[in-house]
């Protein structure tokens, strides 16, 4: 085998080693598109691949969006009008009334395999205040004690601007370092990274593992836009690849067209494009997460 390739073989090989994982999925991939309307079979596959991870007896959290998109179905938010409330206040109604509903699917797909899940939300200030944070790492330190999967998503019935992630991609690589994590997945719509964007260009190569996240790199992500109805694109998974990254945490992008492949990638098989945790780098993340948005 030529030295390279045994190289990422050996990246690989490590993921079977993982023992705390932090699973991502996006709005779109939870939906039906013709519809907007949950994908039931999606999520029941990711719900079984996640107990079955539980029952490797690795820990496993799970960040999840679709709150307002659930919500906006529940009340038909694309035909309705909404005079007086302001549209801030309305996409927060939304999440109120979706992250519920959101929940209360999950919760009982989870009690199908026998598995106790937990809610988390969080804002910024979680990760920025000193003793929150210190109590959000407590609370995930004992749920995982107890053999529970925390189900995370961002606070979005109060977090405004001044205290939004504003993508759950970057929220997940904070997840992840916050609970020391040692492999993040994120599902995608997308198969993992390309040299340049396989829709325009038939040239661009894919490319399945990622040593060094170059300025050159994290340049390219800055132009793509992703799907439209969850808030990441290229962009910030490369900001959570950099998160990971900088915490020593592995991190996947894999597409959730299939998402069996959640165990495959955990057997070590070359799926999506994997970004190598990095040892011994300076990483503040409670002034990273303040940051973020200046
Ligand atoms: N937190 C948002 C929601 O649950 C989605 C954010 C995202 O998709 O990145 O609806």
């Amino acid at each position: 085998m030529e030295k390279s390739q045994e190289r990422k073989r050996k990246f690989r090989e490590a993921l079977r080693d993982k023992k705390r994982i932090v699973v991502k999925i996006g709005s779109s991939s939870l939906q039906h598109p013709e519809t907007g309307d949950l994908d039931y079979t999606k999520l029941d596959v990711l719900v079984r691949e996640l107990c079955d991870m539980r029952n490797r007896g690795k820990d496993v959290a799970l960040v999840t969006s679709g709150a307002i998109a659930v919500g906006k179905k529940a009340v038909h938010m694309a035909d309705m009008e909404h005079p007086g409330g302001s549209p801030i206040a309305l996409k927060q109604a939304c999440a109120a009334i979706g992250q519920a509903r959101l929940m209360m699917t999950y919760q009982k797909i989870f009690a199908e395999y026998n598995q106790v899940a937990a809610q988390i939300l969080m804002t910024k200030n979680t990760i920025v205040d000193n003793l929150n944070r210190y109590n959000a790492h407590n609370t995930f330190s004992e749920l995982f004690r107890l053999g529970v999967i925390p189900v995370v998503n961002e606070n979005d019935t109060v977090a405004t601007y001044e205290i939004e992630f504003g993508d759950n991609d970057s929220l997940s690589a904070i997840v992840a370092a916050l609970v020391g994590a040692d492999l993040l997945i994120l599902l995608s719509d997308i198969d993992g990274l390309y040299t340049d964007d396989p829709r325009k260009n038939k040239d661009a190569e894919f490319i399945d593992v990622v040593e060094e996240l170059s300025d050159e790199l994290m340049e390219m992500g800055k132009s793509s836009t992703g799907s439209g109805v969850g808030t990441g694109g290229m962009n910030t998974k490369l900001v959570a690849a950099k998160i990971a990254a900088s915490s020593n945490i592995d991190m996947v992008i894999a597409n959730s067209r299939d998402i069996k492949v959640l165990h495959r990638i955990l057997d070590g098989q070359d799926i999506g494009t994997l970004f190598v945790g990095k040892r011994e780098v300076y990483f503040d993340l409670p002034e990273f997460v303040e940051n973020m948005h200046k």
